[in-house]
């Protein structure tokens, strides 16, 4: 084994799944220097994840992503919640993209590696960090590859290396929850004899099942078997134990032709006590594992990705004061511990089969009857309802912390463009209402523009959520720091809100 020499590089990733590779996209589209490490030879082919939430839609629209996902999925206007009878209705939702799309997790893999390297990115696969250190000024990786070992030294590392991250054991981070309750039998299967749905669901006292149709002939299933689910989840499931139990659960059998993935999952969850320690940034399954109910695992990794990204972009560019990293942790782990609060929640419908479990779940059910109940789930399930504390400015706005809604404007040539459009480079976003074509306000604004790359959009009316608003500045995660009523002394005002937040 042969030792090479030390590099110095902005950030290494270590992780090439999906939310390693979207922090790799994030970080390269502002210039930064990055190199993800994957142990892994080649992408996984199954699919765990199969869904992308509105929010997460809307992030690849700001991004001018969103097609090449779009073409190869489906939209699902419902979603199930915890397996209830009655559906989630994302159609509801204040969105162009009120939906979920359908879109297995190797896709979503595979088309933000081919962006990544779109932009430059290194990947190297097959090269698996066995160790790291930091001192206040650098992280050094220890990493191997088939032929070698060899050091790195970064800026910066964040840790995308999934539920067992290293990155997280190596940086003393407490990863705090609860173990496992209970296991639940997940994989695709063909049958011999395929029913004639889409989609199958039951749910009795003998256990439940949920079935859908995933790609030609292909069902993915999800079943709790409460005479089983004691089972520890790193026992293979066996096909005779399958059928076994989907016959004492729906009464039918079903003879399995084939099956490909085959997994036991359990209800582990914990959440990093720290989601950045000095140099060390952690992300997605690296930050919060839950048992995947509603499908929010993967979206909710590629949202912590869009948040630290900026930030970190701006710091290594030196047009942000270093405080700006604290933000991450206080943003994403609030997000992060209502996901897991709230999938617990689920994970307590889903596996109580007895007669009072049965009874909570209709009433539950029937609640979901009711549109702003109903609402209010899908809101929280698809993303929407994420709401970050301000940024430490004064007099931040009344809306700072919220995601700000798509809205159509005019670019000060006079060009009309959508604020999704608009925010492809991650640049952040100025809107103006009610201003009208004010050639002395657009004059003062120029400079400011180019100072901070900020770009300006003149709305004629804002939506009902903006309203009384003249002015909304927006974050390149798409999220509002700033907003003001008031028309006067509005370009120092601005200004001063930008010297704040980024640095001159
Ligand atoms: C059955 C199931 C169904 C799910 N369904 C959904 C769903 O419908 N919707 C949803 O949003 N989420 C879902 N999830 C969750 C989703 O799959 C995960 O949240 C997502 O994969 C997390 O992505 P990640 O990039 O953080 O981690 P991972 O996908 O785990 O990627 C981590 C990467 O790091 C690499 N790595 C690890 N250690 C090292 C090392 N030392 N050196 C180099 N590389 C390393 C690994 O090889 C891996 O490629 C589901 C999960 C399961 C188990």
């Amino acid at each position: 084994m042969k030792t090479s020499t030390k590099a110095q590089i902005d950030v290494v990733i270590v992780g090439g799944g999906p939310v390693g590779l979207m922090c790799a996209c994030e970080l390269a589209q502002s210039n930064i220097h990055v190199i993800v490490l994957e142990r892994r030879k080649e992408r996984v082919r199954h699919s765990r994840a199969l869904t992308l939430h509105p929010r997460t839609l809307e992030i690849f629209a700001m991004r001018g992503i969103l097609d090449r996902f779009i073409t190869r999925g489906y939209p699902l206007s419902t979603a199930h919640y915890a397996g209830l009878e009655t559906r989630l209705d994302f159609s509801r939702l204040d969105t162009p993209f009120a939906y979920t799309l359908f879109l297995p997790q190797s896709i979503t893999e595979e088309i933000l590696e081919q962006r990544a390297l779109e932009l430059g990115v290194e990947i190297r696969r097959q090269h698996q960090l066995t160790n790291l250190q930091q001192t206040d000024s650098q992280v050094h990786l220890f990493i191997e590859n088939e032929t070698e070992s060899y050091e790195l030294t970064a800026n910066y590392v964040i840790g995308a290396d999934g539920a067992r991250s290293l990155v997280r054991t190596c940086a003393e981070i407490d990863f705090t929850g609860s173990p496992s309750t209970f296991t639940a039998m997940l994989g695709d299967i063909i049958l011999t004899e395929p029913p004639a749905e889409r989609f199958l669901q039951f749910y009795n006292a003998h256990g439940s099942l949920l079935m859908m149709l995933i790609a030609d002939g292909v069902y993915r299933f999800a079943m709790i078997d409460p005479l089983r689910y004691h089972i520890p989840p790193d026992v293979p499931v066996t096909i005779e134990e399958l059928q076994a139990s989907i016959k004492r659960i729906t009464n039918q059998t079903m003879s399995i032709q084939h099956a490909g993935w085959l997994s036991r999952v359990g209800s582990t969850h914990r959440q990093a006590a720290s989601y950045r320690h000095k140099r060390i940034f952690l992300v997605g399954d690296a930050a919060h594992i839950h048992f995947p109910a509603g499908g929010q695992g993967l979206n909710v990794g590629l949202q912590d990705a869009v948040n630290l990204c900026w930030k970190l972009a701006a710091v290594i560019q030196e047009k942000a004061p270093l405080h700006l990293l604290d933000t991450y942790h206080v943003e994403r782990h609030q997000a992060g511990a209502v996901l897991l609060k709230e999938t617990l929640a689920q994970v307590h419908l889903l596996k109580d089969f007895t007669e009072s479990g049965l009874a909570l779940r209709e009433l539950m059910s029937t609640l979901l009857t009711i549109p702003d109940v109903n609402r209010r789930f899908a809101e929280q399930i698809s993303g929407m309802n994420v709401v970050y504390p301000p940024l430490p400015i004064l007099s931040a706005g009344s809306l700072a912390g919220h995601r700000c809604p798509n809205v159509d404007g005019s670019l000060l040539t006079g060009q009309r463009e959508q604020l999704f459009t608009i925010m492809q480079h991650g640049h952040w976003v100025l809107l103006i209402c009610g201003i009208g074509k004010n050639e002395s306000l657009f004059a003062q604004l120029q400079p400011i523009m180019k100072r901070f790359q900020l770009e300006c959009l003149s709305v004629d009316q804002f939506p009902p959520f903006l309203q009384s608003q003249v002015a909304v500045l927006i974050r390149p995660d798409g999220f509002i720091a700033w907003n003001t009523s008031d028309e006067s002394s509005l370009i120092p005002n601005i200004e001063k809100t930008l010297t704040d937040i980024m640095l001159p």
